[in-house]
């Protein structure tokens, strides 16, 4: 299958082969023909698989087709919702790119940045915005934002979105679009909440999936290390020393343990940045970039704050925190292993993750390589580790009026 297959317009082809794309990939040419029949679809497909050009490319060509001839009276013909900031801005890129040779316009909002110049960018009227949640129903209570002419509706990354808790926003701002709008949904995992706003919003869909996840995590060389959890730090500086070279991504699961490891790798002279939601905007942005222009070689980010964006063609990926969703170990691993090339995949296993390394490996039916031959090894009759609350001795045993108001009865 070419592109030129797909019933692209000459402006949009042109772009494609100025990004070299040689030919789509699987949900390209899966998702194409349905987005120009019109049709809702629900696509399982994780990033890196090329998806967000599955949506962009027919959005183009379908406004393209039907342009308006001013500028000045342009409306928002197609909105695409996304999680996070650089998610949008990644898709907004996108979108000039493969539009380049149009001449419809395109721009992105998020909160975290001033609104009177994304207002300014607003009044002067776009065809396609590019949008999180949050800012855009605020550019709408302000009266900046027209969705009624909005033809065809993105939900990207949506179980990403729903898991931040922007249900509400999300159901708020499909009602802001007309009734019979195309709904384009994208979704890494589609677990039931995604299902049920895949129902309550979408006409008759056509499911579309992408590779399931269990096959993608063949393609990477996966260790095992069972590892005491005071000692992962240890045994991260130990194979950072001896074994792991490159460009290196570190997962974590907590902000705070994104912070505590950034701190002690720049303390044994490891040049890193880090990602995650406490971080600003303007700092995000710039450890991304210096990631991406390989200033550093190694970036420490949650998953959430990784999710959708574009970091491929890694030399390794390091879980330093065993993800306790399955689904997150095989999107983590699949950023590694440049073309042609295995990827490479390092996890760290205490003894309270080790029922995690189960569900995963039943996802991916494979069992994970155990190297046992390391330092830091976790004696197999180890008990997870309990953490007690240290609360004040004079309240033990004691509860405040209003809290035992509160309780519930069994009956
Ligand atoms: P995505 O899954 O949308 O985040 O895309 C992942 C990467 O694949 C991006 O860097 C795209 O530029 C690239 N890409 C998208 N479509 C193609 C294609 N048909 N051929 C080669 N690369 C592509």
């Amino acid at each position: 299958m070419q592109f030129s297959d797909l019933q692209l317009n000459k402006p949009i082809l042109k772009a494609i082969t100025e990004s070299n794309y040689q030919n789509p990939t699987q949900v390209q040419v899966k998702t194409i023909p349905l987005v120009l029949e019109k049709r809702d679809i629900i696509v399982s497909a994780q990033t890196g698989t090329g998806k967000t050009a599955a949506f962009a490319l027919p959005i183009l060509q379908q406004l393209f087709d039907k342009q308006d001839a001013s500028k000045k009276g342009k409306k928002i013909r197609a909105l695409v919702v996304c999680p996070t900031r650089e998610l949008a801005l990644q898709i907004n890129n996108n979108f000039k790119t493969y539009g380049k040779y149009t001449n419809l316009r395109t721009t992105v909002v998020y909160g975290g940045a001033s609104i009177d110049p994304q207002k300014e960018i607003l009044r002067k009227g776009v065809d396609i915005l590019i949008a999180t949640p949050g800012r855009l129903l605020d550019l709408h209570k302000q009266d900046v934002v027209n969705l009624g002419f909005v033809e065809t509706l993105v939900l990207d990354e949506a179980d990403m979105m729903l898991d931040m808790g922007f249900i509400d926003d999300i159901k708020k701002i499909e009602r802001l679009c007309p009734v019979n709008k195309q709904t384009l949904l994208f979704s890494a995992t589609i677990p039931f909440k995604v299902r049920q706003l895949a129902e309550s919003s979408l006409n008759n869909p056509v499911k579309v999936e992408v590779s399931p996840t269990s096959s993608a995590a063949k393609n990477v060389d996966q260790a095992l290390y069972y590892v005491p959890k005071p000692n992962k730090i240890e045994l991260c500086l130990h194979l950072l020393r001896n074994e792991i070279k490159g460009t290196i991504l570190i997962f974590r699961r907590t902000k705070y343990g994104v912070d505590k490891l950034e701190k002690t790798l720049l303390k044994n002279n490891y040049y890193c940045v880090s990602i995650h939601g406490d971080k600003t905007q303007v700092t995000r942005e710039e450890s991304l970039q210096k990631f991406k222009n390989k200033e550093v070689d190694i970036l420490i980010a949650t998953d959430v704050a990784a999710r959708g964006i574009d970091i491929s063609n890694l030399d390794a990926v390091i879980n330093f925190d065993i993800p306790n969703i399955p689904e997150s170990y095989v999107h983590r691993i699949g950023r590694t292993g440049r073309a042609g090339e295995l990827g490479k995949a390092y996890s760290f296993c205490s003894a309270d993750e080790k029922t995690y390394i189960a569900t995963i490996q039943k996802l991916i039916n494979t069992e994970i390589f155990v190297i046992e031959d390391h330092p830091y090894p976790l004696d197999p009759k180890a008990k997870p580790e309990v953490h007690k609350k240290k609360g004040s001795k004079y309240k033990k045993g004691r509860k405040s009026e209003s809290s035992k108001k509160k309780k519930k009865r069994w009956y």
